[in-house]
């Protein structure tokens, strides 16, 4: 499978590992949008969010909500974003979420 984000969990590209279960992985994004941003992933390999199930997707959210608990994150707050294809700006196409926090994050719109 040539996909960047199966490379990285599986150990084949390094990476900044912020959590890891049976299911999830997690990792700082490259290129920083928020003083916090990391990528959670879920370990099957899917396109993009519509390819996961429900399942996958609880185990996502609950790997985000075990890693933000305790934390500046789960008491200041932070943002979940799933860009999806093309008018979204997906580039990577292998699902994943990004947690952005860390500081008072810009409002969506104009
Ligand atoms: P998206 O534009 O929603 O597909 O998000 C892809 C994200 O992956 C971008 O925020 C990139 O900065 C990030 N990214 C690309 N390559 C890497 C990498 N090798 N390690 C960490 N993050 C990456
Ligand atoms: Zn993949």
């Amino acid at each position: 499978m040539d996909c960047l984000f199966c490379k990285i969990f599986q150990g084949q590209i390094p990476s900044k590992k912020a959590y890891e279960d049976e299911n999830v992985f997690a990792f700082h994004d490259i290129a920083p949008m928020a003083k916090t941003h990391i990528l959670f992933i879920h370990k099957k390999h899917t396109a993009n969010v519509n390819g996961l199930s429900t399942i996958h997707v609880g185990q996502v959210y609950a790997a985000i909500k075990n890693f933000t608990a305790g934390t500046e994150l789960e008491k200041e707050g932070f943002r979940v974003v799933t860009n999806t294809g093309a008018h979204a700006g997906q580039t990577v196409f292998h699902a994943h979420f990004h947690v952005l926090g860390g500081e008072k994050l810009k409002g969506f719109g104009a």
